[in-house]
């Protein structure tokens, strides 16, 4: 079977990691930065180097298109992000465009026959580190397929008036008139011209090094729901308020929050994720007695039957005392699991084993531009290994011969598809 090149990809791989060096080891590379544009620069040359045709949508996202037999055939796209988080690595969305190049070239290279164009295309605004939210155009351009309390949340308007973290002034859509990238919305990727979306990604995660597989085959994107649960207490003074007469809502933060973990780890489901990353605390003034703390609390999975248990626990806390104070419990957000296109995780498989590369099936902890993608056209992923499960920072790593790997296999996934 034909395969990647292994040294073609480690060029990629060291020469995109120059755009945004931050100097030790990774990047910053915020969205439509002088930095992102280098990289959309050197993935437009190298992509009309083998004869793809550039196209750009509204929202600057970049498409390279190789031909197919069959003009009118539908496309085949592989699609990722080039922006980074603030110390990001050199993996973390880059590498699904990378791949795509590569698997693209060795199509070329190898006259590989095959009757849909096919695509690689970078997606603008993943990581929505500089402008939030977080896949932020792949949000916009499936809105008219997403259910209705998600599509709220990404309206073009708005995404246009996300104002800058840094300097809170410039918006997005400023920065996008700007872009030298910014094209017309007729390209935006939709299910009348395009077939089926891969996404290869870093696993983010130790299960695939754990386990000594080099390839995820992703089946979902994991459901899941974020709660803020409150405590209502009595500000007084640190100093002259006896002990047993306060009302201290951290105090009675902190009871819930082990009362959580412990009837949640009772469930026995080590592959529930849970987590509390934000809390709130009022006054927040160390000579004061807190009289009001609001804390997040997210949960994945893919059951929905066991996502029910854990949220039958967290509003057992509702409405109930603890330490004399009242609490609170609140949904903020949830979302139902993704389930990405049976067919195309068959042809992921089937390609890995026949190359003979290790792999097993794999759920997404985290949100990518593929879920959203999924809900216009089937899609799927694809993962590569996490050296230590480290993602979102320098220490990121993935081999060069694991990212080869996974360029294989996603070719073979994309001829897979292409035939059918
Ligand atoms: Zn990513």
């Amino acid at each position: 079977m034909i395969t990647c090149s292994k040294e073609r990809m480690e060029d990629l791989i060291v020469t995109f990691s120059k755009f945004g060096d931050a100097g030790h080891g990774g990047i910053t590379r915020y969205s439509l930065s002088p930095e992102a544009h280098q990289a959309r620069d050197e993935f437009v040359k190298r992509m009309k180097a083998i004869g793809a045709t550039i196209e750009t949508d509204d929202l600057a996202n970049v498409y390279a298109t190789i031909p197919g037999s069959d003009s009118n055939a539908k496309r085949i796209v592989m699609a990722s992000h080039v922006d980074s988080v603030k110390n990001g690595g050199n993996y973390d969305g880059v590498l699904g465009v990378l791949v795509g190049m590569e698997a693209m070239q060795t199509i070329v290279e190898n006259k590989i026959p095959h009757t849909h164009p096919i695509t690689t295309m970078i997606w603008t605004n993943e990581e929505g580190s500089l402008y939030p939210p977080a896949m932020m155009s792949s949000g916009v351009v499936a809105n008219d397929y997403l259910p209705e309390a998600i599509a709220k949340k990404f309206k073009l308007e708005n995404m246009l008036a996300s104002k800058s973290v840094l300097d809170k002034t410039k918006t997005f859509g400023e920065a996008l008139d700007a872009s030298p990238y910014k094209g017309d919305k007729s390209n935006r990727l939709n299910p009348d011209k395009y077939k089926a979306m891969f996404e290869l990604h870093i696993e983010q995660g130790p299960i695939l090094e754990d386990a000594g597989n080099e390839i995820g085959v992703v089946t979902c994107v994991l459901g899941m729901f974020n709660y803020r649960i409150r405590f209502y207490g009595q500000a007084d003074h640190a100093g002259t308020t006896p002990m047993h007469k306060r009302q201290d809502a951290l105090f009675a933060a902190a009871k819930a929050l082990v009362f959580l973990h412990e009837e949640i780890d009772k469930l026995g489901r080590p592959e529930l994720v849970y987590t509390t990353g934000e809390i709130v605390c009022h006054p927040c003034v160390h000579t004061v007695i807190p009289d009001m703390i609001d804390f997040s609390i997210d949960v994945r999975h893919e059951d929905p039957a066991v996502r029910q248990q854990v949220l039958d626990i967290i509003k057992s806390l509702d409405g109930k005392t603890i330490e004399k104070c009242k609490c609170e419990v609140e949904l903020a957000w949830q979302r139902d699991t993704v389930y990405f296109n049976k067919e195309l995780v068959g042809f992921v498989k089937e390609s890995a084993d026949e190359l003979g590369i290790s792999n097993q099936y794999i759920n997404s902890g985290a949100g990518h531009d593929a879920q959203f993608a999924s809900y216009m056209m089937p899609t799927t992923m694809i993962f590569v290994p996490s050296k230590d499960g480290h993602s979102h920072c320098e220490p990121e790593f993935t081999t060069v011969e694991q990212c080869t790997a996974g360029a294989s296999v996603l070719m073979h996934a994309i001829l897979k598809t292409d035939k059918k």
